[in-house]
């Protein structure tokens, strides 16, 4: 594992001057990238952390299909942890219809001032769907969460890799999330310990929800949240599903 690290910092050390490149062709605000905040590829990982991590992939032997291609993995991940993101490269995820390009181990972002959003689980997605996510919840969600004078501190309910059809019905289109191209969300946990539900008789004040659906929109592709069908119910999904004409879709009626 330990050559394996040293071989995934030499290629990123290697591509760094690719980074700026790559940001500019994204066409992002930045600002939170010029801070000395840069962190190393690999977040140091407490002795605690270590062992919990015991099950997750982060253990995976990285293979060299995770540093190439034609897009450079090694600069999107070189984007991600410089936004912020606290993940680890890992191999080839899935199969087939279910193979995750760029995958990345996906389970915390670090936030302007040092804190740390942290997932209730770590996902594996996509290394550019992960930029997307990350930008989302750095840039939008603390203005949104201030609304109830809170801190962001978690995401609920994190879902991510699920090789399935769409809505786990047989015979349909294959989902994004088998692709590593979709998250979906439960809740928002503040740094107070309390949780921002989506719905119910104790969900998130109406305007709070409504600023979410607005920025979740802006940002992907595909919106799914309680009222728009039975599958979404009680959780939001998110995709970056490229359709025709770049067609989104916006469905949540928070109520
Ligand atoms: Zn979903």
């Amino acid at each position: 594992m330990h050559r394996l690290v040293v071989r995934m910092i030499a290629a990123l050390l290697a591509l760094h001057g690719t980074v700026a490149d790559a940001q500019s062709r994204r066409g992002r605000s930045n600002n939170e990238v010029a801070s000395p905040r840069i962190m190393t590829p690999f977040p140091p990982r407490r002795p605690a952390e270590l062992k919990a991590s015991k099950a997750e992939p982060a253990e995976t032997p990285l293979t060299s299909t995770a540093l190439e291609g034609p897009i450079g993995p090694p600069a999107c991940f070189g984007v991600f942890f410089e936004r912020g993101g606290i993940a680890l490269p890992v191999a080839a995820d899935g199969d087939g219809a279910c193979t995750i390009k760029d995958p990345v181990t996906f389970r915390a972002i670090s936030m302007p001032g040092g804190a740390r959003v942290e997932f209730d689980s770590a996902v594996t997605v996509t290394c550019s769907f992960a930029v997307e996510v990350v930008d989302w919840v750095r840039d939008d969600l603390p203005g949104i969460v201030s609304r109830e004078n809170g801190t962001l501190s978690r995401l609920i309910g994190v879902g991510g890799h699920a090789c399935r059809p769409r809505n786990g019905v047989p015979g349909a289109q294959i989902s994004e999330h088998a692709t590593g191209n979709a998250l979906d969300l439960g809740a928002l946990g503040l740094a107070d310990g309390r949780t921002l539900n989506l719905v119910g008789s104790d969900a998130a004040p109406r305007p709070l929800r409504e600023a979410l659906k607005s920025s979740a929109c802006e940002r992907f592709k595909t919106v799914l949240g309680p009222g728009s069908d039975a599958s979404h119910k009680d959780h939001l999904h998110l995709d970056m599903r490229q359709r025709p004409r770049d067609y989104k879709i916006c469905q949540w009626q928070p109520d």
